[in-house]
C-alpha cells in the first residue's frame, strides 16, 4: 500500500476539549517516511492553534511553540493535483530552541548577533537548545485537515538530556523551569489593568506583594517582570487606531494587520457603511465554554461615547455570572440584515471548533433593534426549541 493512501486514510481526530496534546491523539507510525520512522495524525486544519496551545500546556514540561517555518503557496498559482502536494508546510519548534545560549551551546550562524549577557538564566525566552518539533502540512488533497507530523516529541536538547522545564536541575529557580512566557489571563490582565490606567509600577508592586505572600515564585507568571509590563504599557500608549485620514482605509490596514481577529469585514459601499466583528482566539474560546447551553447579552451602551463609531459588544456569563466581553461589532448604524450576516459568521467560527456548540438563549438591550429579526435569528442559526429562553 502506497504510503500517501495510508496517510489519507488515516481518522481526522478531533477532541471534544477546548484544547488538545499529542496525549489525547491516537498516533500512527507511517513507513518509509525518511530514514527513522515519524509519528502522524490527522486534526481538522481549523484546530491547529488548539494543539498548539495543548502541546503547550504540558503538565511535565511547560512551554510555548513558536513559528520556525511557514511556507505557502501562493493562491494564484496553478499545479497539478498531485497526493502528495501541499498547500501550507508550518514547523512548530519549541521556544527554548532550536538554538542554545547556555555555555558551551550551539547557535545558528545567521544568529550570531546575540550577545550573551552576564546572567544569561535571567532572560525570559532563553534558548536552551531544545529539539523537541513538529511539522503541520494542508494538503491540496484535503486542504480542511492539517497532517502532524512528531519528529521529536522530547524536551531533550542535542545530547539527548532535558533542558528545561523540572527535570532539568540547572533550570531550577528560573523562568526555564517554567513555561517561556506570562499565560495569556495574566497578559489580558495586565493589558486591562493598563488599559483603565493602573500604572506599570502599581502593577508591579501589587504583583510582587501577591508573589511574597505565597513564599515567593511557583509558577510562571508569577515570574512577570517589570520589563515586560513597561513594554506593554508603552505598546498602549504609542498604538494608534487612525492609521490613515480616510476612515474606509484606515479600517481596510487595520483588518489586514489583524486577519486572526476579525471574523466579519464589509467596507463602505456606495449604499451601505463598513461593518467590522472583532474576536480575539481567547474570547472564541470564552463563547465557547460559557455559551455553550449559556446565554448570549448584546450590550449597546459599552464604550459608546469615547468611540467614533458606535460598538456593540457581545458578552457571556461565567460561573459567578460576570459578564465576559466575546466579540465587538463596530459599524455607524445598525441594521438587521446586517446582523443576520455578521451572526452567521460568529456562528460558522463557533462551529468550525465545536460542531455541537448551541446557545440556549440571547438577550438585546437595544428596543429599538428588529425584535423579529433576532427571533428568526435565534431559532434557526441557534436551533433554539421554542421552548428555549429568547429575552428581547
Ligand atoms: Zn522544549
Amino acid at each position: 500500500m502506497a504510503r500517501w493512501d495510508q496517510i489519507l486514510s488515516l481518522p481526522v481526530q478531533s477532541p471534544p476539549t477546548l484544547e488538545f496534546s499529542s496525549a489525547e491523539l491516537v498516533w500512527s507510525k507511517v513507513e518509509g517516511w525518511r530514514d527513522n520512522i515519524d509519528r502522524v495524525a490527522l486534526i481538522p486544519f481549523a484546530r491547529v492553534d488548539d494543539f498548539v496551545r495543548g502541546e503547550s500546556a504540558n503538565k511535565e514540561c511547560p512551554t510555548r511553540f513558536h513559528v520556525e517555518a511557514r511556507r505557502r503557496r501562493p493562491a494564484e498559482s496553478t499545479y497539478k493535483p498531485k497526493v502528495d502536494g501541499i498547500l501550507e508546510y508550518i514547523l512548530y519548534w519549541c521556544s527554548f530552541g532550536p538554538d542554545d545560549h547556555r555555555k558551551g551551546g550551539v547557535v545558528r550562524p545567521s544568529r550570531t548577533t546575540y550577545v550573551p549577557k552576564k546572567k544569561p538564566s535571567g532572560r525570559p525566552n532563553t534558548k536552551r537548545g531544545c529539539t523537541c518539533h513538529f511539522i503541520v502540512k494542508r494538503l491540496i488533497a484535503e486542504p480542511s485537515v492539517a497532517l502532524i507530523i512528531y519528529n521529536q516529541d522530547k524536551h531533550v536538547d542535542k545530547k539527548g538530556l532535558p533542558c528545561h522545564g523540572p527535570q532539568d536541575k540547572k533550570s531550577a529557580g528560573t523562568r526555564a523551569m517554567y513555561a517561556p512566557y506570562i499565560s495569556e489571563d495574566l497578559r489580558l490582565r495586565v493589558l486591562s489593568l493598563l488599559y483603565v490606567g493602573v500604572s506599570v509600577e502599581t502593577i508591579m508592586q501589587r504583583h510582587s506583594e501577591s508573589v511574597e505572600r505565597q513564599g515567593g515564585p511557583c509558577n510562571r507568571d508569577d515570574l512577570l517582570t517589570h520589563r515586560y509590563v513597561r513594554r506593554q504599557e508603552r505598546s498602549i500608549r504609542r498604538s494608534t487606531y487612525e492609521l490613515d485620514t480616510d476612515d474606509a482605509v484606515s479600517i481596510s490596514m487595520w483588518v489586514e494587520s489583524h486577519q486572526n481577529q476579525v471574523f466579519f469585514y464589509e467596507n463602505f459601499s456606495d449604499s451601505d457603511p463598513f461593518v467590522l466583528g472583532i474576536q480575539t482566539e481567547w474570547q472564541l474560546q470564552q463563547l465557547i465554554r460559557f455559551g455553550n447551553h449559556g446565554l448570549l447579552a448584546s450590550d449597546s451602551k459599552f464604550g459608546t461615547n469615547k468611540l467614533k463609531y458606535p460598538i456593540r459588544s457581545l458578552v457571556v456569563f461565567n460561573s459567578d455570572n460576570k459578564a465576559i466581553p466575546v466579540a465587538w461589532i463596530i459599524t455607524p448604524r445598525f441594521a438587521s440584515g446586517d446582523t443576520l450576516r455578521w451572526m452567521r459568521a460568529l456562528y460558522d467560527r463557533v462551529h468550525m471548533k465545536d460542531p455541537k456548540w448551541k446557545l440556549a438563549g440571547f438577550i438585546v438591550d437595544d428596543p429599538s433593534a428588529d425584535i423579529l429579526a433576532i427571533r428568526l435569528l435565534t431559532l434557526f442559526l441557534f436551533h433554539i426549541h421554542l421552548h428555549d429562553q429568547v429575552i428581547v
